[in-house]
Parts: C-alpha cells; sequence; structure tokens
C-alpha cells in the first residue's frame, strides 16, 4: 500500500554562553569529570536557581532569525522525571509558555521552495551525563559538567514528508544557528542533535499515523538512514495488519537499525507545573529591537548577495556559503584580489582538499587570505603558471609561509619568459621530430599540442605557454 510519511523535528541546540543557565559554573566542554559543578548545577536542596540573561538573548536570536513570533511574558516549568544524570529529578524547561513560537524556515530540495512550519523555540537545561566504563562492569559514573548547560529547543511542525526533506531543514538550521553564533552546530559532539517524529498515513487519510520518536542521529547521514530504516520499518508493520507502537527508539549506528528504548509517555506524564523558583521572564519591545537590530546577514541572504555582487554560480555560492567562516575566508581574499570566480575556484578545490586531509576548520587554515591573494596575483601577471601555482600553494599551506613571491624567487619557480631561451628550447623541440612538423605544416594543427606539451616538460613547467604558441607558430605555421 501506498503512505504518506509525516515527520516533525526536535532540534536541540546547545547555547555558546561561558556561563550554565541557572549557575555561573563554566560551559567549557572536555574539562574534567564534575569540575564545572556547584549545589545549584548538582541540585542541592535550597540553592536556588538565577537565569543568564544571555540564554534568553539567544533564544531571542534564534527566534527572530526563524520567523518566530517573541513571547513577552513566558515562564519556566519543571518536567518531572528520574534518571540518575538528572540530580534534582526534574528538568527546567518551558512547557505552556514558549519564548517563541509560530515561525517557519524555507527550505529547498531538488529544486523545489518548500516552508516548514516552527511551532515553538524553548529554553531548557542540558542534563548530566553518565558513564559506564568498558572494563569496569557493574560500575557507572555520573559527570554533572553538563547539566545546567543551556539549550534551546526548536520544534518542527510535522510539515516534512520523506528523509531528505528532513535532513534539508537540519542543514539550514544547523547553518542557521551557526550563522548566528548561538551554537556551534558540532553533531558529533552533541551541540546541535534531533530527534524525529515518524509516522505514515494512507494517501488521503484525515489522521495522522501513530508515531515512533528516533533518537541518537548525530550526523546528516544517519538521520537520513534512520528515517527511511523507519519508514520501511512502519511500512512492513501497516502491510501486514499491525499497528505502529508509540515508542522512542535508538538509532544503532553500526549495525544500521533502530531499537526500540522505552515507550514513548506523553507530556502528562512529565507533570509540568510552572517552577516557583523563578520568575516570569519578560522580554520587552526593546530587547527585541535590539536582537533584531543585531542580527548578522543570514545564509540565505549571504548566499543570493554572493551570487549578484560576485557573479559566482549557485553551485559555487552554495558551498562558500556553507560555512560562515568559509564565507569570510572568501570575502577576505575578494577584498585583496577583485576576481571572485577565480578565488571561489582556489578554494573549493585546492584549498578545501588539504583541510578536508588535515580534518581542520578554515579558520586554522595555514594560508592566509593574504598569502593566496598574492598567489593568485602571481599567477594572474603571468609570474608563475596555475600549475606552478599549485605547487607553491602546497608549500604555503606545509611551511604556514604566506610570502608567495619569496618562494618563487627563492626556488626559481618564476616562469620563463625569456624569449631567446624560450626561442632555443622550441628550436630544439621542433628539430627533434621533423616527421611531426611536416605533420602540422600539412594541416594536422593539432600537432601544436604535442610541441607545447614537449616544451612545457623541458622546463619542468616553467616555460609560459602563451608564449610558446606563439612562438611555434612563428617559426613553423
Ligand atoms: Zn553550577
Amino acid at each position: 500500500m501506498d503512505y504518506e510519511i509525516v515527520i516533525g523535528l526536535e532540534v536541540h541546540c546547545q547555547l555558546l554562553t561561558e556561563t550554565k543557565i541557572f549557575c555561573g559554573c563554566s560551559t567549557n566542554f572536555g574539562n574534567p569529570p564534575n569540575e564545572n559543578t556547584c549545589p545549584v548545577c548538582t541540585g542541592m536542596p535550597g540553592a536556588l536557581p538565577v537565569l543568564n540573561r544571555k540564554v534568553v538573548d539567544f533564544a531571542v536570536r534564534a527566534g527572530l532569525a526563524t520567523n518566530c513570533d517573541i513571547t513577552q511574558s513566558s515562564i519556566f516549568a519543571r518536567k518531572n522525571y528520574f534518571y540518575p544524570d538528572l540530580p534534582k529529578g526534574y528538568q527546567i524547561s518551558q512547557f505552556e509558555l514558549p519564548v517563541c513560537v509560530g515561525g517557519y524556515l524555507d527550505i529547498e530540495v531538488e529544486g523545489e521552495q518548500k516552508r516548514i512550519g516552527i511551532t515553538r523555540i524553548h529554553m531548557e537545561e542540558d542534563a548530566g551525563k553518565l558513564v559506564h566504563p568498558e572494563h569496569e562492569y557493574g560500575v557507572s559514573f555520573v559527570d554533572y559538567n553538563r547539566a545546567c548547560v543551556p539549550l534551546i529547543e526548536i520544534v518542527s511542525e510535522p510539515d516534512m514528508r520523506g528523509a531528505a526533506e528532513a535532513v534539508a531543514y537540519l542543514k539550514a538550521m544547523r547553518n542557521i544557528m551557526v550563522y548566528l553564533e548561538v551554537c556551534d552546530g558540532n553533531m558529533e559532539e552533541g551541540s546541535f542533535r534531533c530527534d524525529a517524529n515518524i509516522s505514515l498515513r494512507r494517501w488521503g487519510a484525515p489522521e495522522f499515523g501513530t508515531r515512533a520518536e528516533l533518537k541518537n542521529m548525530n550526523s546528516f547521514r544517519n538521520v537520513q538512514r534512520a528515517i527511511e530504516y523507519e519508514v520501511e520499518r512502519q511500512r512492513d508493520i501497516l502491510d501486514g495488519g499491525g499497528s505502529v507502537v508509540q515508542e522512542t527508539r535508538l538509532w544503532n549506528v553500526d549495525r544500521g537499525i533502530s531499537i526500540s528504548m522505552r515507550g514513548k509517555e506523553d507530556a502528562h506524564d512529565y507533570r509540568y507545573f510552572p517552577d516557583p523558583d523563578l520568575l516570569p521572564i519578560v522580554i520587552e519591545d526593546a530587547w527585541i529591537d535590539e536582537v533584531r537590530e543585531n542580527l548578522p546577514e543570514l545564509p540565505v541572504a549571504r548566499h543570493q548577495r554572493f551570487v549578484a555582487d560576485y557573479g559566482i554560480p549557485v553551485v559555487d555560492a552554495d558551498v562558500l556559503t556553507a560555512d560562515h567562516n568559509v564565507a569570510d575566508y572568501f570575502e577576505a581574499v575578494v577584498k585583496l584580489y577583485a576576481q571572485p570566480k577565480a578565488i571561489a575556484n582556489w578554494i573549493m578545490v585546492e584549498l578545501m582538499k588539504f583541510l578536508n586531509d588535515d580534518k581542520i576548520s578554515i579558520t586554522k587554515c595555514p594560508v592566509t587570505p593574504q598569502g593566496l591573494a598574492e598567489l593568485l596575483g602571481l599567477i594572474e601577471d603571468g609570474t608563475i603558471s596555475g600549475k606552478i601555482g599549485k605547487q607553491v600553494f602546497a608549500q604555503m599551506y606545509s611551511s604556514a609561509d604566506n610570502d608567495p613571491r619569496q618562494i618563487v624567487e627563492n626556488q626559481g619557480l618564476a616562469q620563463m619568459s625569456d624569449t631567446g631561451e624560450l626561442i632555443s628550447m622550441v628550436d630544439e623541440v621542433l628539430a627533434a621530430s621533423p616527421d611531426k612538423v611536416k605533420e602540422y605544416q600539412g594541416g594536422k594543427t593539432k600537432m601544436l599540442g604535442f610541441f607545447v606539451g614537449q616544451i612545457m616538460k623541458k622546463s619542468k613547467g616553467q616555460a609560459n605557454p602563451q608564449m610558446v604558441n606563439e612562438l611555434i607558430k612563428e617559426r613553423i605555421g
């Protein structure tokens, strides 16, 4: 039978604040276990939370960037459940009055635009982390460094109709949060993570089917695979006359399957109630205006500007704006050397190859925008060929030497543009292949490429190919 796939996503973003949401402890990742803790974030009796203003700031920023309305008076609620990584026995979250509501995000899948509704964005604290050491059977540790680290949860409407749309939405959302500098977007470390609610319904059916919630997908690739797997699993159940159970399932990356974790609870299972330790959050117009005025240029706008102002192809703009650091780097080079398309090519082909091999961000690239601009200038004015340029680039990268002119000089890499020297080389090559010269003169103009190739080889790539071309034509044309 044919079904319509219905997907809604819950995205958790860990916020880039220096301190936690309700205390002054550091949010730094990777510190020794339980170093970033105090009576508040370890849930000691009587310890009182104090809201970090920056968290509200970031939530409003995220809300405005995703076209939400800002709730000017919202409250925190207690979400009650027991788990050893949650020292208070409840999580401080938002329930009835979240800070942002009713937004949307436009995505593009296979050239088609689609608008995905955003139900709400709320602020909450993260839980701690349980550590189960591999070689100590029967022992578990708890690390509360992450307890009370601020999160926003962005809940979408069930508007997505397949894995591709879900991945497109997630990529767009991640990109926006990184551009806003509210979240580092690191999926492996879990600072950007998502849960997917998936159900199937028969085409035309008015009601949604029973949904299963998928967790533990730490890359876009895994989101795609997990959703595809879940759709097939539910299709098999429904086709076999069974019914889907409402539950939470964990994606197992290694086995490529999902496993039932627990029956999915409904909101009322958590006994939400307003947190009596925290005052309502009041966000006045002036605060919202201030955040709005300071919003950075968002990915879609930057993409459009790159195409319009720099005249680069859409596919290039896709790559360059996918990471705002890459976009910044590109623009820094363009400021020094006004050939956007050439710069785009160098960044996308040469530079990214090196960065990918070393798995480092462009912010740590040893070749500075200035260095790249100078290198491109040397190629353009004919000092070196494009081929030698790649060699010089590799040296600049490995030695962090950003003076390409000096490298070219020290190693004698400058292009041979001395006519006398070139003429003798051309004559030598022509004299060595009299048959081919005859063929050329007999009309086989393709031979020209052969001669140029020979001379380039002889000069170790340093002959100026344009001059070589002209000289050959001059002598035997
Ligand atoms: Zn603390």
